[in-house]
C-alpha cells in the first residue's frame, strides 16, 4: 500500500493525513508532543478550561469539507456569533461588532461620529477584494504556472492595483474612513496574520469580510473540539499517530523524498508532508540540501503573551471576544517590530470562551485569556517583560472596567513566546509563520512543495496560503491538490 508520512500533528497536518487516507494511502503522523493539535489545545486547571490557542473561528466551511471527504459521522457542531466582538476605547467609548455590515455601520455611526456610509462601502471594498483575490491567493498555489492561467485569474492580476496592494494598509484604512476610532478598529485586522498595519499592504483589507460578512463563529465544544474532531476522523480513517516521537531527519537520495528518521526508527514512504515550521524543517531534519535562503530569511509574524486567568466575579459588559485598544496603536506597532519588546499600553484582548460555554469556569465565575501582541522571540528577558506587562494590563483592566482585577484572579497559567516555540517548534515563537509586512509577502511564503525535492510537500501556517486556522486547513487542500492517488493493488 502507498504511504504517505505527516510530520507533525497541527490542524494542516490532521487536515492532510485525513486527505491522504481519503485518496487511499497508509498514513503515519509523527508527532514530537504527547497530543495532537499543536497550537490549538486547551489548558484545564482547578475548574477552569481554557482554549490555549486560536480563539477566533472563520470558514467553518474548510472542516465541513473534511467531513464530507472522509464522509465521517462524527459530530462537529458550531454556531455563528451575531457580536463578533467588543471595542473598548480608552476614553470610554464602547463599539459593538456586528456580525451585519449594515447594523455595524449604524452602531460605528452612533460610536464614532462617522459617516455611515464609509463603512458600508469600505466593507464592499473588502468583499471585492476577496472576490477577486480569494481564488488565486487562498485557494491555489502561487507557485505553479497552471494557477495563472485562467480568465479569472487574469482578470485578479489587472485588478490588483485597485486592491490597495500598492498601498499600506492603514493608509487604505485613513484613506476611506478618515475616523481614528475606525481606523485603529480596522488596522487590527493586521493582526490576525501578525502583521503591522503601518507597514502591510491594503490588500489584507481582505480579512474584515471573512468576519463581517462570511461570520465568526463558535464551536460547541469550545475551539478544541476543532482539534478533538479532526483527531477523531484521522482515527476512523486509520491514520496511525506516533506520539512523542521527534522527526530528526527527512531521508533524502537522488532528489527524492524516501521517508524519515526518528529517535527510534527510520520510516520509508511515497511522499512526506511536513506540518512543521518550514524553518526549523529545513536547518534541522535537512540541513545538507539547499534551503530557499529568501524564503526563510523573510520577517516572522508576531508572536503573543497570554494569561489564562480564571476570574472569580462576572462581568456583564464583556462578551465572547473584547478588545481594549492603546492610546497609541502606531507605537504599539514600533516596539512589536522594531524594537521587538512590548509596549507599556499594549490593545488588549479578552476572550471568555464560558460567555458560550458556562462549564468552562465555575460557577459564579469566568475564564479569562487575556492575550496582548509580542514580539517574536530573539532571546529578550521574557521574566521581566512578563512581569512589566501583567502589571499594566491589570492596571489597564482595572482602569476600564472600574474593579480591581488581580484581587479577581484566582488560578493563572501563561503562554510566552519562548514556551509558543519550545512547545509547537515555531520559529522564534511566531504565531503565523512569516509577517505580511510587503507587498511581496504572499509571493515569499515558501510553496506547498518542494522545487528540488521530489515526493516533499508543505503544509501548515507556516507555508502558503499563510497562518490561522482557515489557512492551515487550505493549505492542506492544496497538497492535496497536487498528489495523485495512491497506487494500491
Ligand atoms: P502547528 O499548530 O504549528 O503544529 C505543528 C505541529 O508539528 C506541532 O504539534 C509540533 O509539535 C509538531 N512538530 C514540529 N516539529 C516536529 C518534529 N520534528 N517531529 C514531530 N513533530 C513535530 N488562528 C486563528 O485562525 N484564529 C485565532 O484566533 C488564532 N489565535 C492564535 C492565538 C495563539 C496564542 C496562537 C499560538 C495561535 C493562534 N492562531 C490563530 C494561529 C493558529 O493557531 C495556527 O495558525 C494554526 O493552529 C497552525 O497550525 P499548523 O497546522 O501550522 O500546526
Amino acid at each position: 500500500m502507498s504511504r504517505a508520512i505527516v510530520i507533525g500533528a497541527g490542524i494542516g497536518g490532521m487536515a492532510s493525513a485525513i486527505r491522504m487516507a481519503a485518496k487511499g494511502y497508509e498514513v503515519h503522523i509523527y508527532e514530537s508532543n504527547t497530543y495532537p493539535g499543536g497550537k490549538l489545545t486547551e489548558i484545564k486547571k482547578e475548574g477552569f478550561r481554557f482554549d490555549a490557542g486560536p480563539s477566533l473561528f472563520t470558514m467553518p466551511e474548510l472542516i465541513e469539507e473534511l467531513r464530507s471527504i472522509s464522509g465521517t459521522n462524527h459530530d462537529f457542531n458550531y454556531k455563528k456569533l451575531d457580536e463578533v466582538c467588543r471595542y473598548f476605547y480608552q476614553d470610554g467609548t464602547v463599539i459593538q461588532g456586528w456580525n451585519d455590515a449594515v447594523r455595524f455601520s449604524k452602531e460605528a455611526a452612533r460610536a464614532t461620529g462617522i459617516d455611515q456610509r464609509k463603512v458600508v462601502r469600505h466593507l464592499n471594498k473588502s468583499r471585492l477584494i476577496y472576490e477577486s483575490t480569494a481564488h488565486l491567493f487562498l485557494e491555489k498555489s502561487l507557485h505553479k504556472i497552471k494557477s495563472y492561467l485562467s480568465f479569472r485569474t487574469a482578470l485578479s492580476m489587472f485588478k490588483l492595483p485597485l486592491l490597495n496592494i500598492f498601498t499600506t494598509m492603514n493608509r487604505a484604512n485613513e484613506k476611506a474612513l478618515a475616523n481614528d476610532k475606525m481606523i485603529q478598529l480596522f488596522n487590527r485586522y493586521a493582526t490576525y496574520n501578525g502583521s503591522d498595519p503601518y507597514r502591510a499592504p491594503g490588500i489584507l483589507n481582505i480579512i474584515p469580510h471573512l468576519e463581517f460578512s462570511k461570520g465568526a463563529f463558535f464551536p460547541e465544544g469550545g475551539m478544541h473540539s476543532i482539534t478533538n474532531f479532526l483527531y477523531l476522523v484521522c482515527l476512523e480513517q486509520k491514520v496511525t499517530f506516533h506520539f512523542k516521537e521527534k522527526v530528526g531527519q527527512i531521508i533524502v537520495e537522488n532528489g527524492r523524498a524516501l521517508g524519515i528518521q526518528t529517535v527510534s526508527a527510520k520510516v520509508t514512504a511515497d511522499l512526506v508532508i511536513c506540518n512543521m515550521d518550514v524553518v526549523p524543517a529545513y536547518r534541522k531534519l535537512m540541513p545538507v540540501e539547499k534551503a530557499p535562503g529568501k524564503i526563510l530569511e523573510q520577517e516572522r509574524s508576531s508572536s503573543a503573551l497570554i494569561f489564562y486567568w480564571g476570574i472569580k466575579a462576572t462581568f456583564e459588559e464583556l462578551i465572547l471576544h473584547n478588545i481594549f485598544f492603546t492610546e497609541d496603536y502606531k507605537k504599539e506597532f514600533e516596539y512589536l517590530f522594531s524594537k521587538n519588546e512590548i509596549y507599556s499600553d499594549p490593545t488588549v484582548y479578552i476572550n471568555i470562551s464560558s460567555k458560550e460555554k458556562s462549564d468552562d469556569a465555575k460557577e459564579g465565575m469566568e475564564n479569562w485569556f487575556v492575550m496582548i501582541n509580542a514580539p517574536r522571540n530573539i532571546g529578550q528577558d521574557w521574566d521581566s517583560l512578563i512581569l512589566d506587562a501583567r502589571k499594566n494590563i491589570i492596571e489597564k483592566l482595572s482602569r476600564s472596567l472600574g474593579r480591581d482585577i488581580a484581587s479577581l484572579i484566582v488560578t493563572e497559567e501563561v503562554l510566552d513566546p519562548r514556551s509558543i516555540e519550545s512547545k509547537t517548534q515555531s520559529y522564534q515563537g511566531s504565531l503565523y509563520g512569516t509577517a505580511s509586512n510587503n507587498k511581496m509577502a504572499a509571493f515569499f511564503r515558501h510553496p506547498n512543495f518542494s522545487r528540488r525535492i521530489k515526493g516533499l510537500y508543505f503544509c501548515g501556517g507556516s507555508v502558503h496560503p499563510g497562518g490561522g486556522i482557515p489557512l492551515a486547513l487550505s493549505s492542506a487542500k492544496i497538497v492535496d491538490s497536487m498528489i495523485k492517488p495512491a497506487l494500491n493493488d
